[in-house]
């Protein structure tokens, strides 16, 4: 045996095991009916025992991972007995030889169902070679949802241990199952409300897709937390002193940004991490009695902004109405001594933990108290929500792709509250319009549609709407759903709903241009035949024979033409068809995506070595990211354009190796320094002087010997910012450049920045 694989002791691992297990009771404390321990126990029984011979990639007993899972069930998420012993035996069905059927005879209907939903789950949620058969199975995980959220709630459980031990996988793994994760799985526990989870869930995503960025910021928060600290006890001293004046039993912390979040800031507004200015909130959480908890936040509130001046545009108050996934809070936003923005979040302990717990932290309190108003408030939300996905579910669209993206936009929406004529609220999400609060009343209020009085003025369908408005929406039944209107309305409901409008309008169009066709054809004593069909969709180039029928209804297909073609074709031998098809490439009815394959071989020998000319592989650099030597890379197999390189941090990454990870191939760098050139982009900002154009230019091309490409400078009030694209050889060629403009006054801040279009 060698010595990486020490040897394994039977007697010793059963003994952890049951450490593990006890452990996992002792956070079931409050579980302590005893049929549940019980219950507990046997599906631990059950679970070890059918998980016996199998180990995980680290190579520890597989067991391991229902536990962990369990654990994670019950403190993380705040779940009960079912949920657990759900957790225990959630990879027996799918990985062993037990059934659903063993599940229902051992723990009866319901653990069978939610274990049944688990399994089914699986490979679900998994991204799909074809996005239309991920598009679906989507759909029938939202119904799975709307049926026991606990599946959804268990399933996101499995994925964060997945993700907490993803150490021990292979890199293209990790960087697939990061992408899948950071695409589906933290909005989810967002939409839940699961703050922790969906945090945690980014940051190790983005620890895997970019590692060094990760590294950089986890260690200049540890260095800077002194700092930090001492920033957050001055801030909060003159807070603390009053709370206590008047009496408010509370708890005042500091809470500083996830990873994750700080490097979104980074690179939207393109600036450093010192200069992320919302790095920490101050967080006031009340224990309050349920009947006080309105007006002790906002004693808190008036104290702080008794010693601080808030900033009216960043208030926002989530305790009168909370969002739709129950999140309360007040936010506001003041200036500190310093003269630096602080963001200071006040909450009650209840509000606090359902702001971290999420739905689960809704059940406790609606079993422990008799369902408060406050709470029955974010229930009721939560409630519309999951009804409003249930209805799409049901609408017949067939175009399920379209409904994830649609979807997934929504999971992230901000939201406004609007009123109807007689005082009803309805949540709509930020960006909507007229229109989509319209839909939001009734598909056919929506259909009909002509305008809305907006607070009694008359604006137009495509007016947006914020907090507050009462929106009374006309109609008339002229009216009919317009192909423009999917250009200003938001909402998933009323995109959906004018899609489907539209399909069968134009389906009730072709249906009348074939119709014409048909009548004129028999004038010449011909039939309309597939074959017919066939050539003339060809002929005419569109791409269905539903878009010649509507060319032919709508008259920008005239008969004439049809005739001539026809004539043509009699006189034309087969070689005429052939030469046609090949000159308009029209070859079948619809183009079909004919998926391109990586290369077959699964070994080490198909990674693309960039610049090793023996590999006769044909690339391209994508234009999005520029990949330069040194930078981390991977390749996508295209459609029709080759493999394109792309940059692990590309802005594209994550929706390709989601989407598309079987066109994936990995690729590496022949050396470190290639001699030729390749493009990058870089943004400078900084504070305008005369003489600095001059000097940029001068470090760039006299000392240093690289040649630009392009040169753009613009200036705005003083506020300077120059695009540069440069032709370097590598990453540290790169970074040399950086170095260099740094020290060239004037300069605050420069970042590799590549542009999408170009
Ligand atoms: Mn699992």
């Amino acid at each position: 045996m060698s010595d990486q694989m020490p040897e394994i002791d039977p007697e010793k691992e059963k003994q952890d095991i049951l450490k593990a297990y006890k452990k996992l009771l002792r956070s079931t404390k409050r579980h302590e009916a005893k049929g549940d321990l019980k219950m507990i126990r046997k599906a631990f029984d059950v679970a070890l025992d059918a998980h016996k011979d199998m180990r995980r990639k680290s190579g520890e007993p597989y067991i391991y991972h229902p536990i962990a899972v369990a654990e994670i069930v019950t403190s993380e998420i705040g779940l009960g007995a079912k949920s657990i012993v759900c957790a225990l035996l959630h990879d027996t069905v799918e990985d062993t030889d037990l059934t659903v059927e063993d599940m229902r005879r051992m723990f009866g209907d319901k653990v069978a169902q939610i274990i049944d939903g688990l399994t089914k789950l699986s490979g679900i949620l998994d991204i799909q070679e074809d996005k239309s058969l991920q598009a679906e199975n989507f759909r029938k995980m939202l119904l799975t949802m709307s049926s026991d959220i606990r599946v959804i709630l268990i399933k996101l459980a499995d994925r964060l241990h997945n993700m907490r031990t993803l150490d021990s996988m292979r890199r293209d793994k990790q960087l697939k199952i990061a992408s899948e994760t950071m695409y589906l799985y933290a909005p989810l526990a967002h939409r839940l409300g699961l703050y922790a989870i969906k945090t945690e869930l980014e940051d190790l995503s983005f620890k895997y897709i970019e590692p060094e960025l990760y590294d950089e910021i986890v260690s200049k928060l540890r260095d800077t937390q002194r700092q930090r600290t001492r920033f957050i006890n001055k801030f909060s001293f003159p807070i603390i002193n009053s709370l206590n004046d008047a009496g408010v039993d509370y708890e005042i912390k500091g809470r500083t940004k996830s990873v994750y979040s700080i490097a979104r800031k980074m690179k939207a507004q393109g600036v450093s991490f010192e200069e992320v200015y919302d790095i920490f909130a101050i967080r006031i959480i009340t224990n309050s009695k349920l009947e006080n908890e309105k007006s002790d936040c906002w004693k808190a509130y008036s104290i702080v902004t008794d010693h601080y001046v808030p900033n009216p545009s960043r208030f926002r108050d989530w305790v009168s109405k909370p969002k739709s996934n129950g999140y309360e809070s007040l936010h506001t936003t003041v200036m500190s001594e310093t003269g630096k923005w602080v963001e200071v979040q006040i909450r009650t302990h209840r509000m606090d933990e359902i702001a971290e717990k999420g739905l689960a932290a809704h059940w406790k309190y609606k079993e422990s108290s008799n369902s408060t108003e406050q709470n029955q408030v974010a229930e009721n939300s939560f409630d519309e929500w999951l009804t409003k996905i249930r209805e799409l579910l049901e609408s017949p669209d067939p175009s399920a792709i379209d409904f994830i993206d649609d979807f997934k936009l929504s999971l992230f929406a901000e939201e406004i509250f609007v009123f109807t004529p007689t005082g009803e609220v309805r949540t709509l999400p930020a960006d909507a319009t007229s229109l989509d609060f319209a839909f939001e009343i009734h598909t056919e209020v929506g259909m009909r549609c002509i305008g809305a009085k907006v607070n009694g003025k008359l604006y137009p369908l495509s007016h947006q709407l914020k907090s507050g408005d009462q929106v009374e929406v006309l109609t008339s039944n002229k009216q009919r759903p317009k192909e423009d209107w999917l250009t200003f309305v938001v909402t998933t409901k009323a995109k959906s709903k004018i899609k489907q409008a539209l399909k069968e309008e134009q389906r009730r169009v072709a249906a009348d241009g074939k119709e014409i066709l048909e009548r004129k054809l028999k004038q010449i004593k011909m039939t309309l035949d597939r074959d017919l069909t066939d050539k003339l969709h060809k002929h005419f180039r569109v791409q269905t024979s539903q878009d010649l029928f509507i060319k032919i209804a709508k008259k920008s297909i005239d008969f004439k033409e049809i005739k001539d073609f026809i004539e043509s074709t009699k006189n034309a031998s087969k070689w005429y068809n052939v030469l046609r098809s090949r000159i308009t490439g029209t070859g079948t009815e619809k183009p079909k995506e004919s998926a391109p394959q990586p290369p077959k071989d699964k070994g080490k020998g198909n990674t693309i070595v960039i610049g090793d000319a023996s590999q006769k592989m044909d690339y391209v650099m994508a234009k999005c990211c520029n990949p330069i030597p040194g930078d981390d890379i991977f390749g996508f197999v295209t459609i029709g354009e080759g493999i394109k390189i792309h940059r692990t941090n590309c802005p594209n990454a994550i929706h390709i190796r989601s989407n598309y990870a079987y066109r994936v191939v990995p690729a590496t760098w022949a050396s470190e320094e290639d001699h030729t050139a390749f493009v990058t982009g870089i943004l400078i900002t900084g504070i305008d002087d005369v003489g600095l154009v001059n000097a940029i230019t001068t470090v760039i091309s006299k000392d240093l010997n690289v040649n630009m490409k392009s040169i753009a400078f613009d200036s705005n009030d003083g506020v300077f910012e120059g695009r540069i694209k440069v032709l370097v050889e590598g990453t540290h060629h790169l970074q040399n450049l950086i170095k260099n403009l740094k020290n060239v006054s004037g300069i605050k801040s420069i970042i590799r920045q590549d542009e999408k279009d170009n």
